[in-house]
């Protein structure tokens, strides 16, 4: 089954420190498989030194904008190139999060949450952490951090929903407090009217899945929640990855568009087969 494109809104740029491809090469590579709207999300500056290496500082901030200003000036007439962020939901960082977002007329923002305290969950080089943890517990620390990511009022989108399952660490399906986390996250996500991320992410990863799980989704469609995609590309060729299997993910519970931005204003486009 193949999809026309949607929107892809999660891509990063070497301002991050572990992406490659300017922004040009991003447009290029959407052009080229026949996207028609995309969207950079690089991971924003945060306060202090919380994940310093994997980010762009804030001195960097200017020029990010400028290059994809740009770039989505040159391109207008192929493509609709949206100005994101993918900033990192953390408790204690939240009024730094707002001044940065109010800073700039953004397109989007993504709130992920890659940290459970001060441990980078998703991060290979911490990966022995998982020893200390109880796999359900940390499945309901991140969750929990998620529903207050969806509380806080600060994102459009929520990213790559259930990152926690990156590395193949998976909960029990029959959980009670796991499943009651993740029943809380959805019903936040609800109330306050934001998009969960279809990511193609995790099939690149050990977990060898989208994000989040089909059970996710169904219980998300039940809620009519709505969804936009991001292939979270940290390389051109990477841009549009998955787009199908998203799709069919969408589709199999009766999901039938996806969210785009502009300004902060989202409508929904069909997800439409070729
Ligand atoms: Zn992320
Ligand atoms: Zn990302």
């Amino acid at each position: 089954m193949n999809y026309r494109p949607v929107p892809d809104y999660h891509m990063h740029t070497p301002r991050c420190n572990h992406a490659t491809g300017d922004v040009a090469e991003y447009a290029n590579a959407a052009i080229a498989a026949g996207l028609s709207e995309i969207g950079m999300s690089d991971h924003s500056p945060m306060p202090g030194d919380f994940d310093k290496p994997w980010r762009m500082d804030r001195s960097e901030l200017s020029d990010y904008l400028q290059e994809v200003e740009t770039v989505r000036d040159a391109v207008k007439d192929q493509l609709h190139l949206r100005v994101g962020l993918e900033a990192d939901f953390h408790p204690g960082t939240e009024n730094y999060v707002a001044e940065m977002i109010q800073s700039y007329d953004w397109d989007y923002i993504i709130g992920s949450v890659h940290y459970i305290g001060d441990w980078g969950f998703d991060n290979p080089d911490t990966i022995q952490v998982w020893d200390t943890w109880k796999i359900e517990d940390a499945y309901c620390a991140y969750f929990k951090l998620v529903e207050q990511s969806a509380q806080s009022g600060l994102f459009d989108i929520i990213g790559h929903p259930d990152l926690i399952k990156k590395f193949g660490h998976r909960a029990p399906a029959d959980s009670e407090s796991v499943n009651k986390a993740i029943e809380d996250m959805l019903q936040a996500v609800k109330k306050a009217d934001v998009v969960l991320e279809i990511s193609s992410a995790g099939l690149r990863k050990p977990v060898g899945e989208i994000y989040p799980h089909s059970r996710i989704v169904q219980r998300a469609a039940q809620l009519a929640i709505p969804f936009s995609y991001g292939s979270d590309a940290h390389s051109p060729a990477e841009v549009g990855h998955g787009l199908n299997e998203c799709m069919t993910a969408l589709e199999t519970f009766g999901i039938r568009e996806v969210a785009s931005f502009k300004q902060r204003q989202r409508s929904m486009v069909p997800i439409q087969h070729v």
